[in-house]
């Protein structure tokens, strides 16, 4: 099994793009559409930050 880089869904059968010169793994082609999106746009960083702030939020 591996995690979906965009979703952290994990999928057997992972769509698979080299990013970076890393292979990184998507459960489908429209997460993988979505993470290249944010890439293009320089959101990835952006959206990872907020994540990370909704984390800590979470979590007293
Ligand atoms: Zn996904």
């Amino acid at each position: 099994m591996v995690k979906c880089e965009h979703c952290g869904a994990e999928t057997k059968h992972p769509v698979t793009k080299i990013i970076d010169g890393k292979p990184l793994n998507f459960c489908c082609g429209g997460c993988l559409q979505v993470y290249e999106f944010l890439r293009a746009e320089g959101l990835l960083d952006q959206v990872k930050a907020e994540e990370a702030a909704e984390e800590k939020k979470r979590k007293p």
